[in-house]
């Protein structure tokens, strides 16, 4: 059975022992198979926006660190939901459950809703959890969970990003977060505003990589790494790209930390 976009938080749940009630997806038993035989202390969760199946595939070499974490750990092409824009597409990632259960269409919907994201159900369980997004988002789930981090897009996206990975190393490092959601953002952005070439995804892409090469290295506890995306790239200009498959990325790896790799 193919997976999609509705199975990543009942596996994050599996792996944090408890279940997501209620669900639409399932647990993917490779990811909890994967685990089991690992060491890690914490889990981040990497949103890339806008970059589907199809478009990885093309950017071999730009997205070399994340390619490689692959390599070395599980690769899979789940099916991405519809409506496939940015804000429902998270919260199915977010909750295990479909677009009509979630009702998460735009950010002001986080308030009203009375389904909890896997990083609410694990932070009420115990494992301290949070998430580093854009400054609305972050707003919306400021004490439903242990750590919001809201950024703000000053100096352009590439700015964002790069500012989002800090935050996202400072969370783990200072904070003791466990669980940890970041959206990088650059690809969708640069697709929506100034490509005009594919040079210009390709660069966009390359800085994703770094900010996840960035963020590998930087951890300083063995972590769980999860890389996929809310949608396959969804300008009209740029969706030949993605050959009209519907799929995104799930990249699962394991990074020693860096404290470990001194002790050893
Ligand atoms: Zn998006």
């Amino acid at each position: 059975m193919k997976h999609t976009q509705l199975d990543i938080a009942p596996t994050i749940s599996a792996l944090l022992g408890f279940e997501i009630p209620e669900k639409d997806g399932n647990e993917i038993s490779e990811i909890v198979e994967f685990c089991a035989k690992k060491s890690y202390d914490q889990i981040l969760l990497i949103i890339v926006d806008g970059l589907g199946a199809e478009l990885y595939r093309k950017l071999n070499g730009a997205l070399a660190h994340i390619q490689a974490l692959a390599k070395d750990g599980l690769f899979f092409e789940i099916h991405s939901l519809p409506p496939r824009i940015t804000t429902p597409n998270i919260g199915t990632i977010l909750t295990g459950y479909a677009p009509e259960h979630h009702l998460l269409y735009e950010t002001a919907d986080t308030y009203y809703t009375p389904i909890k994201s896997i990083l609410e159900l694990a932070s009420e369980r115990g494992t301290k959890s949070g998430i580093v997004i854009e400054q609305a988002g972050a707003k919306a789930m400021l004490n439903r969970v242990d750590l919001a981090i809201g950024v703000e897009n000053l100096h352009g996206i590439i700015d964002y990003d790069r500012r989002i990975v800090d935050l996202a190393l400072k969370a783990f490092s200072l904070e003791g977060i466990k669980l940890l959601m970041i959206h990088l953002r650059a690809i969708d952005n640069c697709s929506h505003h100034y490509a005009k070439a594919w040079d210009d995804i390709a660069f966009s892409a390359r800085t994703i990589d770094k900010n996840c090469e960035r963020l590998c290295y930087g951890l300083q506890k063995p972590t769980l790494v999860l890389v996929t995306s809310d949608h396959p790239i969804h300008v009209e200009k740029w969706a030949h790209l993605e050959d009209n498959d519907q799929d995104v990325p799930l990249v699962v790896g394991c990074v020693s930390g860096t404290s470990t790799s001194k002790e050893q």
